[in-house]
């Protein structure tokens, strides 16, 4: 990342001064790997008047420009606002903006001030996060809509496949930009793999609704809840006195088998709402790869019972069908988790 100048002009004759804080001295947790060509505006040194503090960065911009490109610079710049009244009775006014990224910020007023030219053609996932924050916080969707569509056309290939340190900027971006496959499909490894709440887990207050966090969260844990109900609708039937299996003791043989294995993986008794630590994608492997003996020799492989609602009061299978059942039920469970969809 190329170290921000303490002074950028976008207008040489803006009528306001952006006040931002200079954050190159900050811990590096993003890899904002922007194409440096071209991203700073015209650079000018740092003698003009203003009260910036030492380590602070002054943007010289148009106020017609910011108010036509966004309705909330427009209602700060004209609408009563302390800015607006210093902007009507002195001709200028500044705004301190501390918690804005001045990077995304630069790019962002490049874009406003029509100097495209100096507009990176491509960045990381860092980026275009401090990106989309500043353009849900603005409203700049429209203004800047070609661009964030290249940008993240680019870094399609990118999304995790997997749970990745990044998701949440994923999915924040994808949110903002309202891209709704890419929002599906993060979403769904967040409600397949996600171990918990998924508030608080980035050290940025990203602009993802509570109630999109609160759905995946319902789904993890409703998942969770389904594969344990799995696993204990089989051993209640098994303690039933009605066999289960026709071949002799191969009931108990199946009931011992699958406690013991689910206490070989510290998973006896089950584990209970909020399933804290857990996600769907390791406890289902983990019921998947239980090895469960039975009498009869019939692992699953044949005779297959599937699982339907009223499974307990079920009894026509002979034989023991119960490793199919659980993957059939998981998989059926998996199904469910498909991400969510951008509404409109
Ligand atoms: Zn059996």
């Amino acid at each position: 990342m190329t170290s921000m100048p303490d002074y950028v002009e976008f207008d040489p004759d803006g009528d306001v001064v952006l006040l931002l804080r200079n954050r190159d001295s900050n811990k590096g947790q993003d890899k904002d790997n922007t194409d440096s060509e071209g991203t700073s505006g015209a650079e000018v040194p740092a003698d003009v008047d203003g009260d910036a503090q030492p380590d602070g960065i002054q943007m010289r911009v148009s106020s017609s420009h910011l108010a036509l490109a966004s309705s909330i610079f427009k209602r700060l710049l004209k609408g009563g606002f302390a800015e607006s009244l210093s902007l009507n009775s002195t001709g200028t006014a500044e705004v301190r903006l501390p918690e804005d990224n001045p990077q995304a910020l630069q790019i962002l007023l490049n874009i406003i001030h029509g100097h495209v030219k100096k507009v990176p053609r491509a960045m990381g996932i860092g980026m275009l996060t401090h990106i989309a924050i500043l353009i849900d916080k603005y409203c700049l969707h429209e203004v800047t809509e070609i661009f964030t569509d290249m940008w993240f056309k680019k870094l399609k290939g990118d999304i995790p496949g997997s749970f990745a340190k990044d998701l949440m900027s994923w999915l924040c971006v994808t949110w903002v930009l309202r891209k709704s496959k890419a929002f599906k499909d993060t979403t769904k490894i967040a409600m397949r793999e996600s171990e918990g709440h998924l508030e608080g887990t980035t050290e940025r207050d990203l602009p993802i609704p509570a109630s999109i966090l609160d759905s995946l969260e319902k789904a993890r844990q409703g998942a969770l809840s389904e594969c344990c109900d799995t696993i204990r609708t089989i051993q209640v039937a098994y303690v039933q006195p009605e066999m289960q299996c026709t071949y002799p003791n191969c009931d108990a043989m199946a009931l011992g088998g699958l406690i013991k294995a689910l206490t070989s993986q510290g998973l006896q008794p089950l584990p209970r709402p909020p399933f804290t630590g857990l996600s769907f994608k390791w406890l289902a492997s983990n019921f998947k790869k239980m090895s469960l003996p039975t009498l009869c020799g019939v692992n699953g492989h044949f005779r297959t019972h599937y699982y339907t609602e009223d499974f307990e009061n079920s009894h026509s299978h002979a034989e023991c069908g119960i490793k199919r059942t659980i993957i059939d039920r998981l998989s059926l469970i998996e199904q469910g988790l498909q991400g969510l969809e951008l509404e409109g």
